[in-house]
């Protein structure tokens, strides 16, 4: 697991809005399709408690939601507080035994653990029983809880990133201390005044719930950038180890495999800059986002491939199955073989029906020898996907912890208890496959035999 970063503030310049955008609660709990449907498993009946809290018939709608899409005319949200309050309710069932409040006698309520402000129970019984395992997870459900509110200031925009080209070459930024040290006073000074904002005051005082001290907003804040921030690093951490000379002529080409509404959100809050930033010196870079999940609307689409231009990024976005990309762009010489493909949580160690759509994908990237750069969850994700890739022959470059994990914990929706874990906690990189240095192993050892 990441270690929890206690660094001083740091700072960037805050764009300030005034108006919040009540259309598009992106901050809400983001579950994908699979995930939507196991929460009944879990805890039955939540999902229904989720759409209807939200005024939302399917998910289809909800996902629409929070892809930023303007959600059905009954959408029905009046005001911040209102939204909050169905945000927090979607997270109400006693973490005992699972009961809803509308399932509950008329007298009683679900009351929340008082440590974290993350857990609910519906008795004292029910909490003294589940103590000896919540113990294990209260502390980091507790930054869970503020993390998920204060969010919301990143969807708003009154929180904006860093930016400027790095004054530090990307090698001597080797993780997250070495960049808040990178950016130093700028970023304090940038902390100190989303602190004191008013969007910050408006946003506790429609939460129902006090305030946090400054230095566990501070904390939260941090944890925030690093979650935005994890894939544009990552991928430059994967362009560093991996390709080496980003000032080539013509520019640089990293497509994101499997991409969803999460990098759609993260480029359209100008996280992928960072990118540009980190190599001010490049030939231009290009990023394609490519997955069935896209959000295309919010990302210029790809069309063909445009001249670089020194020291920018241009990002597009491609909806469908990579190998189908490949097939239609790629191989027609619409788009050009990437220097660099990236690809965050594929999953493909989770399923069969994963695997299967996978395949094609990695076979892809081992036969033209793509650098490649995966992240996993978890040690037993990673485990399990080196695993997979060494039955598939792929060449292991690297793998371990990702420098640029994300440090803001996750946690598992309707299993509170489980074990919070971290975004891109873990890379695997490749290249090729390892079958040819057999063949020139075997080949060598014929040679010496004659
Ligand atoms: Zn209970
Ligand atoms: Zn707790």
């Amino acid at each position: 697991m990441a270690p929890r970063r206690r660094r001083k503030k740091h700072s960037a310049p805050v764009a300030s809005r005034t108006q919040v955008a009540l259309s598009s609660p992106v901050s809400g709990p983001s579950i994908d399709a699979l995930g939507f449907v196991s929460l009944e498993s879990n805890v039955p009946g939540l999902s229904q408690v989720i759409l209807q809290k939200l005024n939302m018939k399917s998910y289809e709608e909800y996902k629409a939601v929070v892809n930023g899409e303007s959600p059905g005319s009954g959408f029905g949200i009046h005001s911040l507080s209102d939204m909050f309050q169905r945000l927090e309710d979607t997270f109400q069932f006693c973490a005992q035994c699972r009961v809803l409040p509308n399932q509950l006698s008329d007298s009683k309520i679900l009351r929340r653990c008082k440590r974290c402000r993350n857990v609910y129970y519906c008795s004292p019984e029910c909490q003294r029983a589940d103590w000896p395992v919540h113990k294990r997870v209260c502390w980091e459900l507790r930054l869970v809880a503020i993390d998920r509110l204060v969010e919301w200031l990143v969807v708003t925009g009154d929180f904006s990133l860093p930016s400027g080209p790095w004054p530090w070459p990307p090698g001597a930024v080797r993780d997250w201390d070495t960049w808040f040290s990178m950016w130093g006073a700028q970023l304090d000074t940038m902390l100190e005044s989303v602190l004191a904002s008013h969007a910050m005051s408006t946003l506790w005082d429609s939460v129902g719930r006090p305030r946090p001290d400054p230095d566990s907003l501070r904390g939260s804040l941090r944890r925030l950038l690093t979650d935005t921030l994890s894939q544009p690093l990552t991928v430059g951490l994967g362009l560093r180890t991996l390709v080496g000379n980003t000032a080539k002529l013509g520019g640089i080409t990293v497509h994101v495999v499997g991409a969803s509404h999460v990098e759609t959100f993260l480029t359209s809050h100008g996280a992928y800059e960072e990118l540009q930033h980190m190599f001010p010196g490049s030939g231009g870079l290009h990023v394609v986002m490519v997955g069935v999940d896209l959000a295309v609307e919010s990302l210029p689409q790809f069309t063909s491939v445009l001249p670089a231009t020194p020291a920018t990024i241009q990002l597009s976005s491609y909806r469908g199955l990579y190998h189908d990309f490949w097939e239609e762009q790629i191989e027609m010489g619409q788009a050009v073989s990437p220097d660099l493909v990236a690809g965050f949580h594929p999953g493909f160690h989770a399923s069969q029906d994963l695997m299967a759509g996978w395949l094609p994908t990695l076979l892809l990237l081992r036969d033209y020898e793509i650098p490649t750069i995966f992240t996993v969850y978890s040690q037993q994700e990673l485990t399990a996907s080196l695993q997979i890739l060494m039955e598939l022959e792929i060449r292991i470059i690297a793998y371990g912890d990702n420098p640029f994990a994300s440090l803001k914990p996750e946690q598992a929706y309707t299993n509170p208890n489980k074990q919070p874990v971290y975004c891109s906690a873990y890379y695997i990189m490749f290249r090729g496959t390892s079958h040819q240095l057999d063949g020139e192993e075997a080949v060598g050892k014929m040679d010496s035999s004659i």
